[in-house]
C-alpha cells in the first residue's frame, strides 16, 4: 500500500494514525504535527489540567506507540504546501525542509483562536493549546481579578475552576445568551443561573471593544477591571494549506459523505472539516473529540479497505463539558434553523428540528444522554412521551 500522510497531530490525526494499523493498514503511515511533544489531547486544558497540572496525564499514547506500530511522528514540523500534481506534501522542521510523497493525504489541522476586532488582544491568553494552559495555570498561582472574554464551553470551564479556586471572575459574552452557538436558551440560562450562584459576574450582550492592562472596556463603555483576561472568543478552521492547493473550502475543508476533499487522494476531518451532517444532509463543522475521531475511523477504514464504495458517515454526534460540579452533555446536533426546544425535566432540553428529535441535553444525567445516543442511532422516531419516560426512570 502506498504512503499515508496525516498533517496535524492532534486528536484526529492520531487516531487517524491508530485507526489505519488498527484496520491493517502495512503501508507508510507518517504523522506530522507542529507542536513539541508527543500529541495530546484538549478538553482536560480548560477543565483537570488547571487543577492538577499534570502534563503526562494528556498523552493520548506513549512514544513507544510509534515503535511499536511502525508510525513515523514528526513533532513540530508543519506542513507548508500540498503540491497535488507531484502527490507530496512540503514540510519544514527541525531537520530542515523536506518532501514527503503520499498516496492518500489525510488533512487534520484542526482550528485556532479566533482574533475578533478588540483593541490591545496581546494583553490577552490564548486557551487552546498545552503551551496555552501553562501559561494560564501559572497566572492562577495568587487570588486575581479575571475576565473571560467569550462564554462559549471554553470560557466558561476555566471561568468554573477559577472561581472555585477564590478567583473573581467576569465573562464577558457578546451574545445575549451563553453557549448561543451550541445549546438550546433553555440550558443557556440554565448555566446563566449556575455560574452566578457560584460567584461569577456575567455580562451578556456586550461584545468587549479594548483591553488593557487595567482590564476590558465593552462597547457601552462599562469597564471591568481585571488583572489578566482570557479570550476564548471562538476558533476558525485552518483551511489555508487546502485553499492553497485549490481544495474547495467553506467554513472548513468540504469533504463528501465519505470525507473525502474534491480531490478523492485527500480526505479532512475534525475541527477542520465541513462534512454533510448524516441526519439532515446539511454541511456542517463540529468542534468535538467525537467528530474527530470518528472522522479518523472512517478515513482510515477506507484507505486500509481501499474500497471506494464502502458505507458513508453516519456516526450520531456527542460533546460534553464539564462546569463547576455539573456535566453538561449533548446527544444529537441541533445546528438547524427552526429548531424547538422542550424542557423534559429541569436538567434535560430535546431540542426538535423538520427531520424529528434533534438533539438532548442533559445536566448530571449520564444515563439519560447515553440512552438517547442509542436511539438516535437506530433509524426508529424518538417521541418526547419517550424520552420523558426516560428521564423519570
Ligand atoms: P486538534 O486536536 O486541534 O489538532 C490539530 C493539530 O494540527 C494541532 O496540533 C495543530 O498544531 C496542527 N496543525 C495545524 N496546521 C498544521 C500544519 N500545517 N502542519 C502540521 N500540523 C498542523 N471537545 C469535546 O468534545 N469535549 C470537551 O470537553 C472539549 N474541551 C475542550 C477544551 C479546550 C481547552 C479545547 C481547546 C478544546 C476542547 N474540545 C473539547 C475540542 C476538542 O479538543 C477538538 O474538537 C479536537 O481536539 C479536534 O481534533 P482535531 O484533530 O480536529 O484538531
Amino acid at each position: 500500500a502506498g504512503p499515508v500522510v496525516i498533517a496535524g497531530a492532534g486528536q484526529g490525526g492520531l487516531q487517524a494514525a491508530i485507526s489505519l494499523r488498527q484496520a491493517g493498514f502495512d503501508g507508510p503511515v507518517t504523522l506530522i504535527g507542529s507542536e513539541p511533544g508527543l500529541p495530546y489531547q484538549r478538553p482536560p486544558l480548560s477543565k483537570a489540567y488547571l487543577k492538577d497540572g499534570d502534563a503526562d496525564a494528556l498523552a493520548l499514547r506513549p512514544q513507544s506507540f510509534f515503535e511499536t506500530k511502525d508510525v513515523t511522528y514528526l513533532p513540530e514540523t508543519t506542513v507548508t504546501r500540498i503540491d497535488r500534481d507531484a502527490g507530496r506534501v512540503e514540510v519544514t522542521g527541525p531537520a530542515g525542509d523536506s518532501a514527503l510523497p503520499y498516496e492518500n493525504l489525510v488533512l487534520a489541522t484542526g482550528t485556532r483562536n479566533m482574533r475578533p476586532p478588540i483593541e490591545g488582544l496581546e494583553h490577552a491568553c490564548d486557551l487552546r493549546t498545552l503551551a496555552d494552559a501553562r501559561t494560564l495555570r501559572g497566572r492562577l498561582d495568587a487570588p486575581r481579578r479575571i475576565a473571560v472574554i467569550g462564554g462559549g464551553f471554553i470560557g466558561l470551564e476555566f471561568a468554573a475552576v477559577a472561581v472555585k479556586q477564590g478567583h473573581e471572575v467576569a465573562v464577558i459574552e457578546a451574545a445575549p445568551r451563553l453557549m448561543a452557538r451550541a445549546v438550546s436558551p433553555l440550558m443557556s440560562n440554565r448555566f446563566a443561573t449556575l455560574h452566578r450562584d457560584w460567584g461569577a459576574e456575567l455580562f451578556l450582550g456586550q461584545p468587549a471593544v479594548s483591553v488593557d492592562e487595567a482590564g476590558v472596556t465593552l462597547a457601552d463603555g462599562t469597564r471591568v477591571p481585571a488583572d489578566f483576561v482570557l479570550l476564548a472568543a471562538g476558533v476558525q478552521p485552518n483551511v489555508e494549506l487546502a485553499e492553497d492547493a485549490g481544495l474547495e473550502t467553506a467554513n472548513g475543508i468540504r469533504v463528501d459523505t465519505r470525507l473525502r476533499t474534491s480531490d478523492p487522494a485527500i480526505s479532512a476531518l475534525g475541527d477542520c472539516a465541513s462534512f454533510p451532517d448524516p441526519r439532515t444532509g446539511r454541511h456542517v463543522r463540529l468542534e468535538s473529540v467525537q467528530a474527530a475521531t470518528d472522522h479518523a475511523r472512517l478515513i482510515a477504514a477506507r484507505i486500509a479497505g481501499d474500497d471506494p464504495d464502502g458505507p458513508d458517515y453516519a456516526a450520531v454526534p456527542w460533546f460534553w463539558s464539564d462546569q463547576g460540579d455539573r456535566k453538561l452533555q449533548i446527544a444529537g446536533f441541533a445546528g438547524g434553523p427552526d429548531t424547538t426546544d422542550e424542557a423534559v425535566t429541569e436538567n434535560v432540553v430535546a431540542r426538535f428540528d423538520e427531520h424529528g428529535l434533534a438533539a438532548v441535553e442533559t445536566i448530571n444525567a449520564a444515563r439519560v444522554h447515553m440512552k438517547v445516543r442509542r436511539m438516535l442511532a437506530s433509524a426508529d422516531p424518538i417521541e418526547l412521551s419517550l424520552l420523558e419516560e426516560l428521564a423519570a426512570a
